[in-house]
């Protein structure tokens, strides 16, 4: 028997997997029955191993089945840190023991409820797609500004994932190549993450002042302040988003932006920086037509995009 039976009709469990935390939050009735709501969120860190998938998928299921004992849910949608492929974890950059996995089958299974799995930034733009932006898009390109940049295609109002589940690696676009350009994660030189993300921001500044900063909210309010290092920062990861989106907008035709992430509070000290390099870089029938849009509560984005995979 549930310790909290759901008021709500066949509510979902949505799922947001980090490397270190799990948030999740109950969602629903879905919109054919109504307007959709969110319970609050519940955030918890996980004892992942890192290496051996069979004990971290044994961690994720115990975390689940807890968690819809709670709820009520009936089924559940998880975005998850990783590439799938036709519902194969094909790469999981934090979780490496669980590659080539079957998540959702294996998750299924394991809770006697459906459950759907997506890579987290694409999760996170069908939730912009379907509650983050103000206007029905569908057409729409996703940049997710954190710790990282990560993106997402919707195209005909369906998630665009790729050959392999690896579409919208926006932040991986070489955006500079010369002295300046940085190593990247990837192996790459220049890409955008390495001067767009908080962290290639706060790396600006401290190339810049000499000085160590460690948080993006410490590096926005010197900005604000009128503090020139900071102010760079901002400028060039915003001249940096600027060219990337001219260069996806050359590619597909779409116009519409929308930026989400933690590290979007920043964005308003990104824009104009942005709005110049797209001027300077867009084709000229493209130019005047930038639609930018700013997701509002952009830490939820993640969780009702899990929602919308789930059927919702
Ligand atoms: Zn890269």
């Amino acid at each position: 028997m549930k310790s909290h039976p759901s008021p709500w009709i066949d509510p979902i469990l949505a799922v947001d997997v980090g490397g270190t935390f799990v948030r999740s939050a109950l969602v629903g009735p879905c919109p054919d029955r109504g307007t959709p709501r969110m319970g609050s969120p519940v955030k918890v860190a996980l004892p992942w191993l890192g290496d051996n998938g069979k004990a971290d998928l044994g961690v994720l299921t115990t975390h689940l089945r807890s968690r819809i004992h709670e709820t009520g849910a009936t089924r559940v949608g998880i975005g998850f840190p990783g590439f799938f492929d036709r519902g194969l974890l094909t790469a999981s950059p934090n979780l490496p023991g669980l590659n080539n996995l079957p998540l959702a089958d294996d998750l299924s299974r394991a809770l006697g409820l459906p459950v759907a799995v997506e890579n987290d930034a694409n999760c996170a733009a069908l939730g912009i797609h379907r509650f983050g932006t103000p206007s029905h898009q569908d057409d729409l390109v996703v940049w997710t500004l954190g710790t990282g940049v990560g993106g997402g295609l919707i195209l005909g109002g369906k998630l665009w994932s790729g050959m392999r589940g690896m579409a919208g690696e926006l932040g991986h676009l070489t955006v500079e190549d010369d002295d300046l350009a940085r190593l990247c994660g990837c192996g790459g030189h220049g890409c955008l993450e390495t001067v767009a993300s908080v962290s290639g921001m706060l790396r600006t500044y401290t190339e810049a002042s000499g000085k160590p900063c460690s948080d993006g909210l410490t590096l926005y309010k010197a900005a604000l302040r009128g503090e020139p290092h900071a102010q760079l920062a901002f400028e060039r990861g915003g001249a940096a988003l600027g060219l990337a989106m001219s260069l996806v907008a050359k590619t597909l035709d779409i116009a519409t932006m929308a930026v989400g992430g933690g590290g979007s509070d920043g964005f308003a000290l990104m824009r104009p920086a942005l709005e110049a390099a797209w001027h300077t870089h867009a084709l000229p029938p493209q130019r005047e037509r930038l639609d930018l849009h700013v997701v509002a509560e952009p830490d939820r984005m993640g969780l009702w995009g899990a929602a919308v995979l789930a059927g919702c």
